[in-house]
């Protein structure tokens, strides 16, 4: 629990270099850059890593477990918290495709991605859960009444027809394939939440905008249309209506994840600040000597260490448990949050300056508290145990 395996350590150091040499210099351009832009390379350079392929289940070709997802996704947040998040998107949905069972859609679609992966061709996916008038209500089965879903599945023979719109979708821009969450209630009630596969170049999909976000611009967020999009009924990941189990499920990984890009997080803005604290004098020599500054730093370096180590517990639980994987998540982010704004504290006015590098930390860190489930509605999950065993859930 406490030390890495060697397996783990070689990992670790090989994703630390690649994400110093390669992922250090384009995060500040990907930050500049336009909405919706990726930089292509640096997911061929993903796909030596086999970072493309990863997730898939380790029967299925994939090579990394939920630990070794973790020890990646931290050493890339270091420097690029973006990039990070779509790289564990389109993990994500490769593991909402294996949750589904579907062994015909499985077999096709993860030998393709590894098989493209070693021509150095990335093949991606992404999940399409969240509307721009629903959210939380999606992932929150307690909620009385839950706002109503734009994207509505309709049964035609062997077929279903997919329509409206879906937003914030982590690198729809550029994937492949989504999977779709859409209603088959006729009333557009969450409660008929249902998962489809849909390969991105059919007829009806497109991409509407792309959204500006304050932080983690290395992961572009789309917002697409499906109209009238038509898809085969084996296409389908669950039975109708228990899309909101397979997201629950997924979520357990997808908080692990979060933790672990937000643990990275703060680890670069405390690097920075740190370094800072030697090369800055004031008061007579490098301000690290003031006392206030050493306890800014102190307790900086504690909570990431801690915020690692619940990361590493929820990582390596198996199965991966709900309740845990949120605390890691709440937790994370908020250290995230915490120890980028006493970076930015630490620099003064020039933490403040887009030079610095710190205010961009501070960007990305607020971001985490929000994915993969807002820090409320994770504090709700950790709570959803204890409810139910003192018979309170509805
Ligand atoms: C970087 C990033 C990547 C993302 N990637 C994806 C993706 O790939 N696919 C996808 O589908 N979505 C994605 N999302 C969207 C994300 O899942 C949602 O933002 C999140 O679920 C919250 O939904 P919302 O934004 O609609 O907020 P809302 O649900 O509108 O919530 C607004 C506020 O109200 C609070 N609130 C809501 N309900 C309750 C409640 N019952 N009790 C207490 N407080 C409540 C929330 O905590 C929040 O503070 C991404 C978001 C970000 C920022």
């Amino acid at each position: 629990m406490f030390e890495l395996t060697e397996e783990q350590q070689d990992l670790q150091l090989s994703m630390r270099r690649f994400s110093r040499r390669e992922v250090r210099w384009k995060a500040r351009k990907l930050d500049s850059a336009p909405p919706g832009t990726v930089d292509w390379e640096l997911l061929r350079q993903s796909c030596d890593f086999g970072l493309i392929s990863g997730q898939i289940p380790l029967g299925h070709g994939g090579t990394m477990d939920p630990m070794s997802t973790a020890i990646a996704l931290e050493e890339i947040a270091h420097w690029d918290g973006g990039f990070a998040t779509l790289l564990s998107s389109n993990g994500l949905a490769q593991q909402a495709l294996a949750q589904s069972g579907r062994q015909d859609l499985m077999a096709q679609i993860f030998d393709a991605v590894i098989q493209c992966e070693a021509q150095r061709e990335p093949v991606l996916g992404a999940l399409a859960v969240t509307e721009r008038h629903v959210g939380s209500d999606l992932i929150n089965p307690s909620v009385s009444d839950p706002a109503r879903m734009m994207v509505m599945a309709k049964r035609r023979g062997d077929t279903y027809v997919l329509s409206g719109r879906k937003a914030y979708c982590a690198g729809g821009n550029i994937a492949n394939w989504l999977c779709v969450f859409a209603t088959v209630d006729d009333n557009r009630h969450p409660d008929g939440l249902t998962g489809f596969w849909v390969p991105t170049d059919v007829k009806g999909f497109h991409v509407s905008a792309m959204l500006p976000t304050m932080g983690l611009r290395g992961c572009p967020l789309a917002e697409f249309y499906l109209e009238g999009v038509e898809v085969p009924k084996s296409y389908r990941l669950t039975d109708e209506g228990a899309g909101r189990q397979l997201l629950a499920t997924l979520s357990a990984s997808g908080r692990c994840q979060a933790a672990a890009i937000a643990v990275g997080i703060a680890r670069g803005a405390f690097e920075l600040g740190r370094q800072h604290t030697l090369n800055r004098v004031q008061g007579g020599g490098p301000i690290m000597q003031h006392q206030m500054v050493q306890h800014m730093l102190a307790d900086m370096a504690t909570q990431i260490e801690a915020a690692r180590l619940l990361t590493h517990k929820a990582a390596t639980a198996s199965p991966l448990n709900a309740s845990l994987s949120s605390m890691a998540k709440v937790f994370a982010s908020d250290t995230a949050v915490k120890v980028a704004t006493d970076a930015v504290q630490l620099m003064g006015a020039f933490g403040t300056t887009l030079k610095s590098g710190a205010e961009k930390y501070f960007r990305d860190a607020k971001m985490t508290q929000i994915f993969q489930g807002t820090n409320e509605l994770c504090r709700l999950a950790i709570m959803h145990p204890t409810l139910q065993e003192a018979g309170l859930t509805p």
